[in-house]
């Protein structure tokens, strides 16, 4: 049975018109959304988040790594929160939905609760964790990473981006512009984790099913690789003194995309970014810096491919140098069956079409099932398109899946 006073309140209009009032946060020529992490666009749509919060009595936190929390009350204050949320930030071509619905989705399931006259025993805190793209500063999920508390704050800060700025300097910039909302500490007990999402592939579509029960998520591991040449004239100088370095790199790719090939297609192997220096047409290259993301849901066959990388680029170098740098290996993990039945149980109890699948992307609920029990909630998005401006979903399946969140988090919080 659920709580029909609950899921009842769950406004689809409201929450399809947030989610465009968002997008305008970023908004692209093609539709899609750039705001990237600590961006100018990521204040103004944190701004927006804080007033629509306020505006039902949600008090907003904040944390050091810039973390935004909007607080519903409970009746029992000391009581380690239910968190629920995901971010706001986006792909440099990213679009409405990813990250945003989860967030959206907790705060109207607020809404739902306030207008049903229900206060909880334990407080809700709907939160955006910063920098969960990894787009703009490597690596991604940096928010929920250090709430969990792997990584150190201070190797955190000090990455930088692209164009030189530091995580340091753009957490400095959020919290200026928001001398409103107090700051916590980095990190406290909570008593469970719920994140809705878009699917960001084809599976519940495919199946025709509007709830899925995220079993799991699989494991991933993200390398830098630096190959180090000399620069040299194009037209004077011989092969056999040139130090080409994106020959070299060349050389990795081809070798790396071969041992990585699997019949079956499981492992997942991306070379997104390749930068080239000086990147002048009659210059020798000096100097390639390329990403790597592995992925596979197997631990041991993650651990036995990503530990292939080093040596493979090794072996090809030539007369060049290379570095191979580990940036995060975050093993596949399964979420606990209780946090998967409550999911299941909603979804069945509402009379929607439902079925449990493993996420093939990374989420922040991967760093806070670490901490507490955590579950996950998808919703289909046309094509499984994502991290892509033609991302696109439906009003109602966004509300279906916050019907199912407001029971969830009403139970987890009675
Ligand atoms: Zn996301």
């Amino acid at each position: 049975m659920v709580n029909e006073a609950l899921t009842a309140g769950i406004d689809e209009a409201r929450l399809w018109a947030r989610h465009q009032a968002l997008a305008e946060h970023g908004a692209t020529a093609a539709g899609g959304v750039n705001r990237q992490a600590l961006s100018d666009e990521e204040i103004a749509a944190r701004r927006v988040l804080v007033e629509w919060g306020r505006a039902i009595g949600l008090a907003p936190f904040s944390d050091a790594i810039g973390n935004l929390f909007l607080r519903y009350e409970g009746t029992d204050a000391q009581a380690p929160p239910v968190l629920t949320g995901s971010h706001i930030d986006s792909q440099p071509t990213g679009g409405k939905f990813d990250g945003t619905f989860g967030v959206l989705a907790g705060l109207e399931a607020v809404e739902a609760m306030r207008a049903a006259g229900f206060r909880p025993r334990r407080s809700i805190e709907v939160v955006a964790w910063t920098n969960e793209e990894g787009s703009r500063f490597a690596p991604g999920m940096m928010g929920s990473t250090l709430f969990r508390g792997s990584r150190e704050l201070a190797d955190m800060l000090a990455v930088r981006d692209g164009a030189g700025s530091s995580v340091a300097e753009c957490v400095r910039a959020v919290r200026a512009a928001e001398p409103d909302v107090p700051e916590r500490a980095l990190g406290f007990p909570v008593a469970a984790y719920v994140e809705a999402h878009i699917e960001q592939g084809p599976l519940l579509e495919l199946e025709r099913k509007t709830i899925g029960v995220v079993s799991g998520i699989q494991g991933k591991r993200v390398f830098r690789v630096t190959v180090t040449g000399e620069e040299n004239h194009a037209g004077t100088s011989p092969r056999r003194v040139r130090k080409d370095a994106l020959v070299a790199a060349v050389a990795m790719l081809g070798r790396l995309h071969a041992e990585m090939h699997d019949d079956e297609d499981v492992v997942k192997f991306t070379v997104g970014l390749l930068e080239v220096s000086p990147n002048a047409p009659s210059v020798v290259p000096a100097r390639v810096h390329f990403s790597i993301d592995l992925r596979h849901p197997d631990p041991d066959v993650l651990a036995r491919l990503g530990d292939r990388i080093a040596p493979i680029c090794e072996a090809v170098r030539g007369p060049c140098a290379v570095e191979v740098r580990e940036l995060s290996h975050d093993p596949p993990l399964e979420f606990p069956i209780a946090m998967r039945d409550l999911v299941r149980d909603a979804a069945a109890g509402l009379g929607l079409a439902h079925m449990d699948l493993p996420s093939a992307a990374g989420h922040d609920a991967r760093h806070l099932h670490y901490l507490c029990p955590t579950g996950m909630i998808f919703v289909p998005c046309a094509g499984g398109i994502s991290h892509n401006e033609a991302e696109s979903c439906t009003p109602a399946d966004l509300a279906a899946g916050a019907r199912v969140l407001v029971e969830v988090l009403g139970r987890l919080a009675a």
